[in-house]
């Protein structure tokens, strides 16, 4: 009788229902408060936390840095539930965390609905708080392989951007309004602009004279030169002047 048992399909369906049932990191039920990470897995906070404090977090959880990339969440317990282990449903359509449906937690306000209710209801605001919110701001819990990779480019992209923008602040190319002043840092710094003047063949043209040392008089200095000498004669940007015997 137990040989005809699938065991494999059973245990992906017990594997899948524990996700929506336990915290991703202690695998013990899961009790408010609770959050999810940026790629919808679902946590007690303070399991997460302390993990991440003692620097225990296991590597599959390494993009997991702080409290920014937690995102607190508000489940709505099943009520009928008496003791034992809280299970947790959608708060409008009433379906149950099983596995079986597909659910969504707003990122800024934490609430988790069924994307069942959020298709049919059509709104940009959060059915529970009113809050408004973007296709962006939803994170799909417990998805599958593909929505992971979805969720996981989203959050890399959100921290390159952020990298970006603190990187910009550090340099001062980034005003109030968040907008690039690459060009007025640039026009800011003296220096840059006469380097490039020199390389373009601009009107600045390096000269020798220019750098004599204290305990040298500047005919000495320049006379190390072979090309001094053409001083006397007019040079311009396009016309270089020859020397006196070959004139
Ligand atoms: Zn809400």
């Amino acid at each position: 009788m137990y040989a005809e048992k699938k065991p494999d399909k059973i245990d992906l369906h017990e594997q899948r229902l524990s996700k929506w049932l336990n915290c991703s990191l202690s695998n013990e039920p899961l009790k408010p408060p609770c959050v999810i990470d940026r790629l919808g897995n679902m946590f007690n906070k303070e399991t997460l936390v302390e993990a991440l404090i003692g620097k225990k977090l296991p590597k599959e959880f390494g993009y997991i840095k702080g409290l920014k990339d937690m995102i607190n969440i508000q489940l709505e317990v099943v009520p009928s539930e008496g003791l034992g282990n809280a299970r947790f449903q959608c708060p409008v359509s009433g379906l149950e965390f099983n596995g079986k449906y597909k659910f969504f937690s707003l990122k800024n306000c934490g609430h988790v609905l069924s994307a069942k209710a959020l298709k049919e209801v059509k709104s940009s605001a959060c059915l529970v708080c009113y809050k408004e919110f973007e296709e962006c701001d939803k994170i799909v819990i417990n998805g599958d392989e593909e929505e992971v990779v979805v969720l996981r480019e989203r959050m890399e992209e959100d921290r390159l951007k952020v990298k970006d923008k603190k990187r910009k602040v550090k340099h001062g190319i980034v005003d109030v309004k968040g907008g690039d002043k690459v060009a007025g840092k640039m026009k800011g710094n003296g220096k840059v602009e006469n380097v490039k003047g020199v390389s373009n063949g601009g009107s600045k043209r390096f000269k020798a004279a220019d750098m004599v040392p204290a305990n040298a008089t500047k005919d000495v200095y320049a006379s190390l030169f072979t090309s001094s000498q053409k001083n006397k004669f007019k040079e311009t940007y396009s016309c270089r002047s020859l020397p006196l015997g070959r004139n």
